[in-house]
């Protein structure tokens, strides 16, 4: 077994601390990756605090991963020693159910195993997530870094790009669409970027004030102050599609009113608590709630590729391992300038 460091939590009210761990000896279809860089999500606090009551501990989060490939399995095609690599959310799922015939991985029939909070298939275990020096992962779960690309501001893209791009792309968004982007944070930056990029009119909607000239230099044409129904009302039915990101207890209808007919908010923000709707918010102007999970991996190498085309990648802010707990700290005032990337050079050696 390979031997690992990382972070990890205990228990829900721990707090994320070094953390000594195995991982399995790579298999043939194996790609084993020294971890440059991994992002913090907001997922990762919600399941390191057990906030979607769904955790299994010891719990070592990350799953904005990238780094250099040190060895590979024998039957590994795609990938060589010294090659760039990320990995995502997930690290397994059937491959034959139809929605994984269809590259759609995440919604896989028999279930898609994550990052971490998974099942380590051959030691058993929960799987660990990038919080870590290194890891084992099936080649078919592991996307090319396209070259040129600066390695810590992509790796927010392995989640935080792909949740964005994939709703984007799936409502079919672009020119002379009029797109909402709901909070500014990990997501919504990246939502804003993709979006502009797409070719969209993009209205950031936040509860920040000070956050709107960050979004018009994102790419944000208008910014509104969600909390002034006054700057509200002035969108009234005018959407095609909005993208809510929001991590924690929010107002639905008050968006859904600047839908127009047929128009879409999905919901990819996971806050602890259920959301409230109102039936008429989708009775009139027959519009649309839904909802959408990361991608699939054809998709994510698909978002990768035209992140590099179009010359994005994450604001970040760089920190160091033992930072975890202040970053989520920040996260909880919505006080993250877009992502927080952690170094792994920064991991303390094994003990
Ligand atoms: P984040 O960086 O913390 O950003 C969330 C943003 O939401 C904040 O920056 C803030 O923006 C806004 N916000 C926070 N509290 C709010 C409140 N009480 N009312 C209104 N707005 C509020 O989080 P993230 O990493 O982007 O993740 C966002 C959510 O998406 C999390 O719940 C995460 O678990 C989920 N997620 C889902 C998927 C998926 O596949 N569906 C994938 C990844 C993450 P402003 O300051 O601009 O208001
Ligand atoms: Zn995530
Ligand atoms: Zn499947």
């Amino acid at each position: 077994m390979l031997e690992c460091v990382g972070y990890g939590a205990t228990e829900a009210s721990a707090p994320v601390s070094p953390f000594s761990f195995n991982r399995r000896d790579p298999g043939p279809n194996d790609v084993v990756i020294k971890i440059a860089f991994c992002g913090v999500c907001h997922s990762d606090l919600h399941t390191a605090r057990n906030e979607w009551r769904n955790t299994t501990y010891p719990c070592v989060p990350g799953h904005e991963i990238v780094g250099h490939v040190t060895a590979v399995g024998a039957d590994v095609t795609r990938f060589s020693v010294g090659d760039q690599a990320g990995v995502g959310c997930m690290v397994g799922s059937c491959r034959t159910c139809a929605a994984c015939k269809q590259g759609l991985e995440q919604y896989c029939q028999v279930g898609l195993n994550g990052t971490y909070n998974g099942v380590e298939p051959v030691i058993g275990g929960p799987t660990f997530g990038g919080y870590s020096d290194q890891i084992v992962v099936d080649q078919h779960f592991v996307l090319y870094i396209p070259k040129g690309m600066d390695l810590a501001a992509t790796a927010p893209l392995l989640c935080a790009g792909i949740t964005t791009y994939s709703p984007l792309r799936h409502w079919k968004v672009g020119p002379g669409s009029k797109v909402g982007v709901v909070g500014l944070g990990g997501l919504g930056h990246m939502g804003v970027k993709i979006a502009h990029a797409m070719g969209a009119h993009v209205v950031l909607f936040t509860t920040t004030a000070g956050k709107s000239e960050d979004a018009k230099r994102l790419g944000a044409d208008e910014v509104v102050l969600s909390k002034n129904a006054e700057e509200m009302g002035r969108h009234a039915e005018s959407f095609d599609f909005i993208l809510d990101t929001v991590a924690a207890d929010h107002p639905i209808d008050a968006y859904m009113g600047l839908l127009k007919l047929d128009g879409t908010l999905t919901q990819v923000g996971a806050p602890e608590n259920p959301l409230s709707i109102h039936a008429f918010s989708v009775i009139w102007r027959r519009r649309n709630f839904a909802g959408s999970l990361i991608g699939g991996i054809p998709e994510t190498q698909e978002m990768l590729d035209f992140c590099a085309e179009h010359g994005l990648t994450a604001d970040i802010e760089v920190i160091a391992m033992d930072q975890i707990e202040t970053a989520y700290a920040r996260m909880l005032k919505s006080d993250v300038k877009y992502r927080f990337v952690i170094d792994m050079a920064t991991l303390p050696a094994a003990a």
